[in-house]
C-alpha cells in the first residue's frame, strides 16, 4: 500500500489513484499481484530489489502523458522501465512508486535507407532495431550482450556505450531526435534528422543519461550504420593488458578498422567454459585474452594473419574466424550470466574507466588491495578496454562488505584519474560516489537542472541523487 498517496490525498486506499490509471491504460496494464509485478521491481543481478504500488504499461506517448501527469498530480514517484537489463539498480522503484514500463511503446515506425535513421518507440529493443535495419543493408549502431531486451528508451537514458561504441560512438552521439514526457505529462519534442542544427541548447543530449530522472522518453530518431563488407575477428592471447593496447595500436596504424576490441582474462574464460560448455580458444593459456573484429576495404584475413605474424613478440597464440564469429563473440557475452552462476553472492558490478596508460597500474593496485583486504573476494575483469573501459566484477562478497568494498574500488579509480561510471549509469549503486568524479559546482548544477524539469522530484527519486 501506498503510504505517501495516503498521507498526501489523505485517501484510505490507493484505489482512487489506481482507477484513475486503470481509466488511462486499461484495467488489464495496471499490474498489482506481487507475483507479476516481481519481474519489474527485481533487476537483473539479483542485487536490488524494490516495490511498486503498480506497474503500469502505457501503449502510446499520450498514454505516457496522462499516467504522468496523474502521478504530478498526486505525487506519486514514477520509475521508468525499458527491458530492466541495468546493471546499477537505476530500474528498481522504491516503495511507493509506480513503475512505468514502456515495452508496449514498441514500434519501428520508419527505416530511412538514405538518411540512415530510424524512428522507432522508447520500447522497441536493440536487437528489434537491428533487424529492421538488417532489411535496408543497415545495422543499428549500439550493440549489447544484453540487446535482446534492452530498450533504445533504456540505451538512451543510459547513454549506453557497447562493443561498437569505438567505432559509432556512444548511444547520444547517435541520437538524433527525442520524444519525452515531463514530469508534469507535458510532451517534449525535439525531432530532426539534421546533421547540422544548432538552435539553443542540446535537449536530446541532457536526456541522455539521464537515468529516468528527469523525463519519461518515449520515441527516438537515431543514426543507422553501415555495416563493413568483410569484416574478421581474431582472439590472441598476452601476457599483459600493455601488450594487448600496443597490438591495438599496431593494428590501427596498419590500416585496419577496429570494429569492436574485448579484454578478458584466463579466470574469466574458464568460468565461461565451466558454465556454458563452451571450448577454450586455444591449448595455450595466457593472463590476458584480447578480442577484435577488424575490416578493411578488401582482404581483412590476409591483413589479419600480416599484423599477427608481425606481432610474434606479443602474441603467445591466436585464432581468427569470419563473422559472425559467433563461437568467438559468445566467449566475450557470456561473461556476465555465468559470473552470475558463479558466486554465491549477488555480483559487484563497478563499471569504470581508466585512462590508457594507467590501465595495467590500475589493476596491479586493485589485486593487491583486494588480496590484502578482502582475500574471499574473487575479481573477474573484462571490458571494452580500448576506449578505458573495464568492469570490475567482484564475487563471493559478503552483504556488509559491498559499501566499504566499493568504496575501496572507486577510491582507486579516483587515484588513477578514472571515472567511476565508464557506461552503465549511477542509478542507486553509486549515488554516494559522484562526488569522485564531479566538482561541488558541478554537481549544484545538475541539482539544479533536476529542479527545473522535475520540481516535485516524482521521477525516479533516489537515483543519480541520493535521499
Ligand atoms: C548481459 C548484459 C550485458 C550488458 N552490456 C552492456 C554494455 O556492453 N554496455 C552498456 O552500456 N550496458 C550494458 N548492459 C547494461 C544495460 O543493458 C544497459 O544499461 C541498457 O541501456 C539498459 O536498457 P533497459 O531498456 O534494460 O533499461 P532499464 O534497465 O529498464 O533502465 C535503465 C535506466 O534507464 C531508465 N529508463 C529506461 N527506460 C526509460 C525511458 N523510456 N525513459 C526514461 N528513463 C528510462 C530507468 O529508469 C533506469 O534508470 C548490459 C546488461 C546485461 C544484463
Amino acid at each position: 500500500m501506498n503510504s505517501r498517496i495516503l498521507r498526501l490525498r489523505g485517501e484510505r486506499e490507493p484505489g482512487p489513484f489506481l482507477d484513475t490509471l486503470r481509466d488511462i491504460v486499461g484495467p488489464a496494464h495496471v499490474l498489482t499481484d506481487p507475483a507479476t509485478t516481481r519481474g519489474y521491481t527485481t533487476d537483473w543481478t539479483g542485487r536490488w530489489a524494490g516495490s511498486a504500488v503498480a506497474v503500469v504499461r502505457p501503449a502510446s506517448t499520450a498514454e505516457v502523458s496522462d499516467v504522468t501527469a496523474a502521478c504530478f498530480k498526486a505525487l506519486v514517484p514514477i520509475t521508468a522501465q525499458g527491458g530492466n537489463t541495468g546493471l546499477v539498480g537505476g530500474g528498481i522503484p522504491e516503495s511507493g512508486s509506480i513503475v512505468l514500463s514502456t515495452r508496449r511503446l514498441d514500434r519501428v515506425e520508419a527505416v530511412d535507407p538514405i538518411g540512415r535513421t530510424i524512428a522507432a518507440g522508447a520500447g522497441v529493443t536493440v536487437a528489434g532495431a537491428d533487424q529492421a535495419a538488417s532489411v535496408h543493408g543497415l545495422r543499428f549502431g549500439v550493440d549489447l550482450a544484453s540487446k535482446t531486451s534492452a530498450t533504445l528508451g533504456g540505451i538512451v537514458a543510459t547513454n549506453a556505450g557497447g562493443a561498437r561504441m569505438i567505432r559509432n560512438g556512444d548511444t547520444r552521439s547517435q541520437l538524433l531526435g527525442i520524444e519525452a514526457v515531463l514530469a508534469d505529462g507535458f510532451v517534449l519534442s525535439r525531432w530532426t534528422s539534421l546533421c547540422k542544427d544548432n538552435v539553443g541548447y542540446d535537449l536530446p543530449g541532457l536526456l541522455t543519461g539521464s537515468e529516468g530522472t528527469l523525463a519519461v522518453i518515449t520515441r527516438v530518431l537515431m543514426k543507422l550504420s553501415t555495416p563493413p563488407a568483410d569484416a574478421h575477428v581474431f582472439l590472441a592471447g598476452v601476457a599483459t593488458i600493455d601488450a594487448a593496447l600496443r597490438l591495438y595500436d599496431r593494428v590501427v596504424r596498419s590500416g585496419l578498422t577496429v570494429e569492436a576490441a574485448e579484454l578478458m582474462t584466463e579466470d574469466g574464460i574458464d568460468l565461461v567454459c565451466t558454465h556454458t560448455g563452451a571450448k577454450r580458444p586455444f591449448d595455450t593459456h595466457s593472463p590476458v585474452l584480447a578480442l577484435f573484429e577488424v575490416s578493411a576495404h578488401r582482404d581483412t584475413e590476409a591483413a589479419v594473419v600480416e599484423i599477427l605474424s608481425a606481432s610474434e613478440d606479443l602474441i603467445d597464440n591466436a585464432v581468427m574466424d569470419p563473422p559472425p564469429a559467433r563461437r568467438l563473440w559468445q566467449l566475450r557475452e557470456s561473461h556476465t550470466e555465468s559470473i552470475g552462476r558463479e558466486s554465491s553472492t549477488p555480483v559487484v558490478k563497478l563499471d569504470v574507466s581508466i585512462p590508457l596508460g594507467s590501465m595495467t597500474s590500475f589493476v596491479r593496485d586493485l589485486e593487491s588491495s583486494l588480496a590484502q583486504h578482502h582475500p574471499a573476494v574473487r575479481a573477474i575483469l573484462f571490458g571494452h578496454f580500448v576506449d578505458g573501459n573495464i568492469h570490475v566484477n567482484l564475487l563471493d562478497v559478503a552483504k556488509d562488505d559491498v559499501d566499504s568494498l566499493t568504496d575501496g574500488v572507486f577510491s582507486l579509480v579516483a587515484d588513477h584519474e578514472g571515472s567511476i561510471s565508464a557506461e552503465h549509469g549511477i542509478g542507486r549503486a553509486k549515488n554516494s560516489w559522484v562526488h569522485l568524479g564531479r566538482t561541488p559546482i558541478d554537481v549544484h548544477t545538475m541539482n539544479r537542472i533536476k529542479f527545473a524539469l522535475d520540481p516535485r522530484r516524482i521521477l525516479n527519486p533516489g537515483v543519480l541523487f541520493p535521499r
